[in-house]
């Protein structure tokens, strides 16, 4: 078996649908994996339960949609370490009522020289979550002063269920380590790439003015200044943006408001303080567990979100990174972002215009923007995003393992069935990873497109690799493609 670090998300519902050691054995004959990041919790379809509706189900497991798919936690809610938080033992999913998928698959995955991490998913734009007792009590509060829709990472009791999660997990399971995923980039991330409504920009709760108080910078003028921001933003998304351009009358508000950037900066570090507890957290209860973070796709794709993520900073809290560099949606994704951004902070150029300058922005090297639904990313895409990110690490005052997702299958493109689905699930609503491509000629996997971006990721000095997002929508034989790459190490 190969001895590099080979690591597939995976839920519940493929060892359910398909046995646990038929799963595992067809993992280690086509990818030699021999980690398994098994999402618990989680409440997005992006790692959570079948194929999305509307894209075609792959050649293994239960040939039928999920519709009514919830998501949750997949393990037993220990209630005594739900203390200090108002949320308390919540978030059992209701699928599988009597399956616990760590003690079903962590022993039986460990007999076998595979290693287990829990695959733990925020979510925190989910439907669900506001259903649990009190998750109204954990929300941000947007620009105008309202509760808004996602969970503040300011508010103990939101932590402190987190925390519990994580003491739970660290003390429970025989695990080898915790990811932890939130795909959110702040509230002047969120404002500069697309368009939006009040609720999007967030948080100023009281715990949120506290911190900022504390710090020196005034919430009141960084409200204001986020307000002016909404107006412009709508202003230039109906057409109707200032004389002298969006982009010089965005710049303005930054003149007047120097509060907004120090308040995205206040939001990111929020989400960093949370990550630093979750680390300390789970060390003091297993010290050998290790723990990352997953890196979502706009680190490919915004340099404001990127210059937010600096790697050699999230090194100091991270044994690893989960680094998304997924190369084949990549495309219809990135086609999407740049024409959305192109309706906001650079509404002055089109995406033909500002294609190749972002290009240049971001050190990637990928062809003609009008095709890039069809042809996606190359696999060199995974090697430069992997040698920024080694290089980066390699700068910090402690070692952090970078292992780059490797796509494999991720669904492209919007259709009528999975846009309802996501509707109605409340996902991903302002814009993250979004793809409003469509089409008959989109790109899609290949097993040599698999192997050659497992090569690649290992080209670029990557410690390991993480197939995504999730079984349950991978093709057998684009699974083999890993294997094929390994055995050419
Ligand atoms: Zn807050």
């Amino acid at each position: 078996m190969s001895d590099q670090f080979v690591a597939i998300q995976i839920g519940a519902v493929s060892f359910v649908d398909e046995g646990t050691e038929p799963v595992l054995d067809i993992l280690q004959e086509r990818a030699k994996v021999n980690k398994l990041f098994l999402a618990t919790p989680t409440w997005t379809r992006g790692t959570g339960g079948r194929q999305i509706p509307g894209h075609p189900l792959p050649d293994h497991g239960v040939q039928e949609y999920d519709l009514d798919w919830v998501g949750g936690n997949y393990a037993t809610v220990h209630p005594e370490f739900y203390g200090n938080t108002v949320l308390g033992p919540v978030g059992r999913a209701p699928e599988h009522p009597d399956l616990d998928l760590l003690d079903e698959v962590v022993s039986a995955a460990k007999k076998r020289g595979i290693g287990s991490y829990a695959w733990i998913e925020e979510s925190g734009y989910a439907a669900e979550l506001r259903r649990y007792p009190n998750f109204p009590k954990v929300l941000e509060v947007d620009v105008w002063g309202r509760p808004a829709r996602r969970p503040c990472f300011n508010n103990p009791d939101y932590r402190n269920w987190h925390l519990s999660i994580v003491e739970d997990y660290a003390k429970s399971y025989d695990l080898e380590g915790l990811a932890w995923c939130s795909e959110r980039p702040g509230p002047l991330n969120l404002i500069i790439q697309r368009p939006v409504d009040a609720s999007a920009i967030s948080c100023f709760c009281d715990h949120c003015k506290t911190i900022a108080r504390n710090q020196g910078i005034d919430p009141q003028k960084a409200q204001a200044g986020f307000r002016e921001l909404l107006k412009w933003s709508q202003a230039t998304a109906s057409g109707a943006k200032d004389s002298d351009g969006a982009f010089t009358s965005f710049w303005r508000i930054l003149l007047h408001y120097p509060e907004v950037l120090a308040w995205q900066n206040l939001w990111t570090e929020s989400q960093r303080q949370l990550y630093r507890d979750i680390y300390g957290v789970a060390k003091a209860c297993n010290g050998d567990l290790q723990v990352g973070w997953h890196v979502y796709h706009d680190i490919s794709f915004s340099p404001f979100y990127r210059a937010d993520q600096d790697y050699a900073a999230l090194a100091e809290c991270s044994d690893f990174l989960k680094v998304v560099i997924y190369n084949n949606c990549a495309g219809p994704r990135f086609h999407t972002w740049i024409n959305s951004i192109c309706q906001s902070l650079f509404a002055d150029a089109t995406p033909a215009e500002v294609y190749p300058l972002m290009l240049k922005l971001l050190g990637l090297d990928e062809g003609d923007y009008d095709r890039l639904p069809s042809t996606g990313f190359s696999a060199d895409y995974v090697r430069r995003e992997t040698v920024r990110a080694k290089a980066k690490v390699a700068t910090a005052d402690s070692p952090c393992l970078i292992y780059p997702g490797i796509d494999i299958d991720i669904p492209v493109g919007t259709n009528p069935v999975a846009a309802e689905d996501r509707r109605r699930r409340r996902e991903s609503p302002v814009g993250i990873n979004n793809d409003a491509t469509s089409g008959d000629d989109l790109t899609h996997c290949t097993r040599e497109s698999v192997r050659d971006a497992v090569r690649a990721a290992f080209d670029g000095g990557a410690d390991g690799v993480v197939l995504s997002r999730k079984y349950s929508e991978i093709e057998l034989d684009n699974l083999s493609g890993v294997g094929d790459a390994l055995a050419g190490l």
